[in-house]
């Protein structure tokens, strides 16, 4: 329903999104994931209207929304800072959007959207009463009292304190499926946008890196960029001669010339009591077990061990074929 094509945006010298493509299903949430500075909150501002293009096609249910002004295209954006006006109460808060829409039956929308958020009779409470979850449920009320087409939604969490955070996103994934309004957030959480996103996409430099369902970018992440970015580790060098890659001396078959190749190792994809030769960096309980850093190919793997090991002292690991995939 919303189809991007090769947007390009520049604040004067800086080349903020690049050539990107996105495109977005009906009731889907797609999550925008990347580095602080990688274009993230460009892509929202681009589709949003508020920031000119220099090339780039944006369509919603097959129509061109370049053309179209900001407060025509009914798109609702929540800004990271969640942009409550402190001097309106909740409620005169919720109703700004329907007032600007000149939308009838105000008071009985805005009684609605906040139910829809759980607030239901904050209405008059002040914005500086809030706590951080309930202002970020204000600000989604007020976005979607006027039913916006496509839900943007920028570090949804973002500012708000980390304990909270892990709840608050079961929470807001809850309400968005509810909505079934189709939703692009960005976040630079990976966590989170596993936990939102029905798909994930990877923005590196102004870039796209990587898309695909959570599980796909997590098991496939395709270049070392994105494993990072997802957060794994086991990231080795191995020497390639006819299309097996070897290490440690583990041989592992794989489609890469001869050379050497970026192998990432999978968390769960080593244990100890194996044939790779490795040697033990550090040991840190996790509980129950401990999990071991070993360095091998020039990089390091984890494994889990029911005892501590000596730094320096030489370890055999075994490393499972099936959890080891090449990245760019
Ligand atoms: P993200 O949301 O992923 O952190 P942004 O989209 O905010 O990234 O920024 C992308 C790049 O554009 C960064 O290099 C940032 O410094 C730059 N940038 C963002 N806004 C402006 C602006 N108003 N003027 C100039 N440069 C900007
Ligand atoms: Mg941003």
């Amino acid at each position: 329903m919303l189809q991007i094509t090769d947007l390009t945006v520049r604040y004067d010298d800086v080349l903020a999104v690049d050539r990107v493509d996105l495109c977005l299903e009906r009731e889907e949430t797609l999550a925008l994931l990347g580095r602080s500075g990688s274009g993230k909150t460009t892509v929202l501002r681009a589709i949003a209207g508020l920031v000119p293009l220099v090339s780039g096609s944006i369509t919603l249910d097959g129509s061109d929304l370049v053309p179209v002004s900001a407060h025509e295209r009914g798109i609702g954006l929540v800004f990271q800072d969640f942009a409550l006006f402190p001097h309106l109460d909740v409620g005169a808060n919720v109703a700004y959007g329907l007032r600007m829409q000149m939308a009838t039956r105000i008071e009985e929308r805005v009684a609605e959207a906040l139910e829809m958020v759980g607030l239901d009779g904050l209405q008059h409470r002040r914005i500086d009463q809030l706590s951080g979850g309930q202002a970020q449920r204000v600000a989604l009320a007020r976005t979607l009292a006027p039913r916006p087409r496509l839900l943007l939604l920028d570090e949804p969490l973002g500012s708000l304190d980390p304990d909270l955070r892990h709840s608050l996103a079961g929470e807001l994934k809850e309400l968005l499926d509810q909505t079934g309004v189709p939703t692009i957030m960005v976040t630079h959480d990976t966590e989170e946008a596993f936990a939102l996103g029905d798909r994930v996409t990877v923005l590196v430099d102004a870039r796209i890196a990587a898309t695909g369902t959570p599980a796909q970018i997590w098991t496939e992440p395709g270049s070392v960029e994105v494993a990072r970015i997802v957060g794994h580790n086991g990231i080795v060098t191995a020497g390639v001669a006819g299309s097996v890659a070897s290490v440690g001396g583990l041989r592992i078959p794989v489609t890469a010339p001869d050379g050497t190749t970026t192998l990432l190792i999978r968390p769960g994809a080593a244990s100890t009591g194996g044939p790779v030769e490795a040697v033990v960096i550090e040991s840190r309980y996790r509980g129950p077990d401990w999990v071991i850093s070993v360095a091998i190919g020039g990089g390091t793997v984890e494994v889990s061990s029911p005892s501590p090991l000596t730094s320096g002292d030489k370890v055999g690991i075994a490393i499972d074929p099936a959890g080891v995939t090449t990245l760019d």
